[in-house]
């Protein structure tokens, strides 16, 4: 992807430093959307329950008994984060691909006679209060529509690399693009519409509904890929392959047959392999916010 040198944004939070890390009241109500690593997130909590190293469960450490760290360690408050060149780099790596997000969305809500409201991206590190609740990063990045803001921990994008097997920087903007996605769901009135309908489901009903909201996001991630694209020129060979390969390594079956062996479509909330790769694509493939209508019936 090329990148560097485009316009980086001002609408990032960097937390980093803050101390906030570790700790707190658990699980109850995080009403935030991530990218969907949940079965990654289950085995996190069965393993330290046992005692045995998660990652282990998973499948996704070749070697034994290393230890894996998930996020970087809570600075001591008011102490100065030290800051990497590698890292660095990933923070404006982050604002540029957000500053991406902001010149699409506004144009494509001009397009439609609206106006796009930009969404704030919040950098922290382990864990961190929002509106939604205690975000933590073993969900990995996500968005939290009580507040308007996305929340990465930078940890996460070793993960994707190493350990949920999907490398390379256009998979980690799409990252950033999907729970952009989500904010543009927020404006539209969509989420709320969909929470709504999923609170008078049962759960199973609930979760098929809760995939048609992500496929959408992935879509949406689509269409950034395309309109971001024919604005800026930032696709280079092996892009595309990059992020497809990341929609794939994230399809709840992927992650399901990884942690466990079996696949239970039922629990599904962020869908299959295959139907994330189709979304992406047709939001690539079209550029057309309508051609994104993942609710629409026999919808793939
Ligand atoms: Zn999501």
């Amino acid at each position: 992807m090329k990148w560097e040198g485009q316009r980086e944004s001002d609408n990032v939070d960097d937390l980093r430093g803050s101390g906030d890390g570790g700790g707190g009241a658990g699980f109850g109500g995080f009403g935030g959307r991530h990218i969907g690593i949940g079965a990654i997130v289950i085995a996190l909590v069965g393993g330290w329950i046992f005692g045995i190293n998660p990652l282990t469960i998973l499948g996704l450490l070749s070697g034994g008994g290393v230890p894996v760290q998930h996020s970087a360690p809570a600075p001591h408050p008011g102490q100065p984060v030290q800051q990497s060149a590698a890292e660095e780099q990933k923070v404006r790596f982050v604002k540029t691909v957000l500053a991406d997000t902001e010149d699409v969305w506004t144009a494509v809500f001009k397009e439609r006679g609206g106006t796009y409201r930009d969404p704030r991206l919040v950098l922290f590190r382990g864990a961190t209060s929002t509106a939604c609740g205690r975000g933590d990063a073993a969900t990995g990045p996500f968005y939290c529509p009580g507040d308007e803001k996305v929340y990465i921990d930078l940890s996460f994008y070793d993960l994707l690399r190493t350990k949920l097997g999907a490398p390379g920087d256009f998979a980690q903007a799409y990252v950033i693009a999907h729970e952009v996605g989500h904010h543009v769901q927020k404006l539209l009135g969509i989420s709320d519409k969909v929470d709504a309908a999923r609170r008078d489901s049962d759960k199973v009903r609930a979760n098929a509904l809760s995939v048609r909201l992500e496929l959408q996001a992935d879509c949406f991630a689509g269409l950034w890929a395309n309109r971001a694209n024919a604005m800026k020129n930032i696709i280079e060979a092996g892009d595309i392959d990059s992020a497809l390969n990341a929609a794939t390594q994230i399809g709840d079956d992927t992650l399901q047959r990884k942690a466990s062996g079996t696949v239970q479509p039922d629990t599904f909330t962020h869908g299959s392999s295959a139907q994330r790769v189709h979304w992406f694509k047709q939001g690539y493939e079209t550029g057309q916010i309508e051609q994104c209508d993942t609710f629409k019936a026999g919808a793939p």
